[in-house]
């Protein structure tokens, strides 16, 4: 999708630390961490958001989550984590996503308070 920050990081147009790439998603640190390990699990195929999904997709989000914490030590989730979606609304935007490519936010490294 063009003028997507975050396919143009799948693409490598945009360059980031990435840390774990397999078929279905990418792991990049987030650019502004809201913690001490702020992660941004990213699927490649471009959608804004969950009401856009369809089964394949839903499936996909499925093997994300699953993957996560099979990777826990590789990303130093050991202590526990948080995972967040922002998803803005047909009417408006209460959660504030920002970016318009569907993305869980990964927060861990440190006592979280909600
Ligand atoms: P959201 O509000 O859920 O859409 O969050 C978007 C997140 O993307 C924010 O936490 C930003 O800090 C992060 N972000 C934006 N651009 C980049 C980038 N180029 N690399 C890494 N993270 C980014
Ligand atoms: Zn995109």
């Amino acid at each position: 999708m063009e003028n997507c920050v975050f396919c143009k990081i799948i693409s490598g147009e945009i360059k980031s630390n990435i840390v774990y790439d397999d078929e279905d998603f990418v792991i990049f640190p987030d650019l502004n961490p809201k913690a001490k390990l702020h992660y941004l699990a990213v699927p490649k195929k471009h959608f804004a958001t969950l009401a856009e999904m369809d089964e394949a997709d839903s499936m996909m989000l499925g093997r994300i989550l699953g993957k996560i914490p099979i990777l826990s030590s590789k990303l130093g989730l050991e202590n526990g984590y948080r995972l967040i979606i922002n998803q803005k609304g047909e009417s408006g935007n209460d959660a504030g996503q920002e970016v318009m490519h569907l993305h869980i936010h990964i927060l861990a490294g440190e006592r979280l308070e909600m």
